[in-house]
């Protein structure tokens, strides 16, 4: 088979034969298979716009039939019972079977979601490092653990809770994939994921891994299809154990009343509107450029990015010029090209929301610093690329209130502290905030006061397995990932107690 290049790049022909299926099938219970209906729908390189696949749509009985496929293997497949130390030896596999595909799942997944080779590849070790992590944490963990109470004698015993949904986005697939199922599968759960229509062919891939290297059939089911369709029966199902949804708030909450309708545990990790707080004692072409590198990540469609840039008054000029010359630097491109520092936005839509939240900001009276709007790419026409952009004025302004999902900051002022730290925390959102500034202790005490998950320190966009990370206000409920906490949701506990 002849391979295409593509921003300079050849496809791996591991790649090409990949995407040359005619249709990509769900996985569900180790087979792949086409929707009830025959239904399918296209992915887009957003790079260039073109065709990449065709994936099976499942419907409303093609979820049911993956949850069953799930229910099924937590019931007879040697996955469950095993100890933890047999089910570690096949996620062991798991890690180091994607880590040899690496080269290849990062290709399949810069071309889905439009992310810079680069990135994909960091996303593609975090889905390792994942897996790793929660196989080691859950060989120390007791199963059954004596409580010492008086005049009784107690103990915690964990158990499996069986199959577990997940609804993913597009703006991480694979490394989301990856918090969710890793967890889960550790503690020897079953899972059913529904990537999105977006971006649905890395988590595919890995479900081909899966059965390659012999995880049982079942443990992991992957349904690609529209979030209405195939995303609202996977919540609406009564049959599931848990529910872990990653997205927008608006969905979160249907997500959420279907599973309380259901009376099922639900976790949601939501969007966000995070500020940096930069004192006046920064280094300021430093923290310019990091946070130039931070809203232009993935193109700013990044749920704990900071989108508000709040500086102190006596910097407030310097700091806004150093932004810019970094901002309008920054080298646009097809994902797979070489000097691309930054790529397109996934889609159509999304390209018309970053556009339509510059032109509602500027109406509203928002000062425009940096114009930003569309932007060419030679020889890739049909792609989605946007400039960075850089807002500022009232931080009443529509765009420095909602999520825009794209490169655009917006900046305004603050005097001391106290303001700083308010400013920070008047959003609805909460996921995640940085301070900026030479004195640690200051930067400790502030990052300590955000009304947010995550409080990061002269950096941002700071996620590290054992530390939790989780959103409150409308960027989240129902628990974190990537730490122990995260692993003992996907475990029922039983309290054994007999009086004494
Ligand atoms: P989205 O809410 O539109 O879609 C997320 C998923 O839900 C997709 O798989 C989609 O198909 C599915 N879906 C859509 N409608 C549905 C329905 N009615 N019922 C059930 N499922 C449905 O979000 P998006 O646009 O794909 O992703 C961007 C959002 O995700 C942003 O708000 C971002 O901040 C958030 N996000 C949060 C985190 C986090 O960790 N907190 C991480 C990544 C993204």
């Amino acid at each position: 088979m002849s391979t295409r290049t593509i921003a300079g790049q050849a496809l791996l022909p591991e790649v090409e034969a990949f995407l040359s299926k005619e249709i990509h099938g769900a996985v569900i219970g180790g087979q792949e298979v086409l929707a009830s209906d025959g239904g399918t729908f296209e992915t887009h390189d957003p790079g260039t716009g073109e065709k990449l696949a065709t994936v099976a749509n499942m419907q409303t009985d093609d979820v049911e039939r993956a949850v069953a496929a799930a229910q099924k293997a937590f019931d007879e497949a040697d996955w469950t019972r095993l100890p933890s130390n047999e089910r570690g030896v096949h996620l062991m596999r798991l890690a180091d079977t994607v880590e040899q595909h690496k080269l290849i799942i990062t290709q399949i997944e810069s071309l889905d979601c439009g992310k810079i080779a680069a990135q994909a590849e960091d996303d593609i070790q975090n889905f390792i490092d994942t897996v790793r992590y929660f196989c080691n944490l859950v060989q120390g963990l007791s199963l059954d653990t004596a409580i010492p109470v008086a005049g009784h004698e107690a103990s915690v015993v964990r158990h499996a809770w069986g199959p577990c949904g997940f609804i993913v986005p597009w703006n991480f697939p694979f490394l989301l994939c990856g918090w969710g199922i890793g967890p889960a599968m550790a503690a020897g759960n079953t899972c059913v994921v529904k990537p999105a229509e977006d971006t649905p062919l890395s988590t595919l891939y890995v479900a081909h891994l899966a059965k390659e290297i012999g995880i049982p059939d079942g443990v992991i089911n992957v349904i690609p299809g529209v979030g209405e369709v195939t995303g609202a029966a996977l919540s609406k199902n009564p049959n599931l154990c848990r529910m872990s949804f990653t997205g927008s708030p608006e969905v979160g909450r249907m997500v959420a009343r279907d599973c309380g309708h259901n009376l099922i545990p639900v976790k949601l990790e939501l969007g966000g509107k995070g500020a940096a707080v930069i004192f006046d004692d920064v280094d300021i072409p430093e923290a310019a450029d990091k946070l130039a590198q931070a809203i232009t990540f993935h193109t700013g469609q990044v749920c704990c990015d900071a989108t508000r840039w709040l500086v102190q008054k006596t910097i407030y000029d310097d700091f806004l010029n150093a932004a810019v010359e970094r901002l309008k630097a920054v080298q646009i491109g097809h994902p797979l090209g070489q000097a691309t520092q930054m790529g397109p936005v996934v889609s159509e839509v999304q390209h018309k929301r970053v556009l339509g939240y510059l032109e509602k900001g500027a109406a509203a009276g928002a000062e425009t610093v940096l114009e930003g709007g569309a932007a060419q790419v030679e020889d890739c026409a049909g792609g989605h690329y946007v400039k960075p952009a850089l807002l500022a004025g009232s931080l009443d302004n529509v765009a420095a209130r909602e999520e825009i999902f794209g490169p655009v900051a917006y900046l305004a002022s603050f005097s001391d502290e106290s303001e700083g730290i308010r400013l920070a925390n008047n959003t609805d959102y909460g996921l995640a905030n940085s301070v900026w500034s030479s004195d640690l202790v200051r930067c400790k005490r502030v990052a300590s006061q955000f009304e947010a998950g995550n409080g990061w320190i002269n950096s941002h966009n700071v996620v590290v397995h054992g530390v939790p990370y989780a959103g409150v206000k409308k960027s989240g409920m129902g628990g974190g990932v990537v730490s122990l906490e995260t692993l003992l949701d996907y475990y029922r506990n039983v309290s054994v107690i007999r009086p004494l």
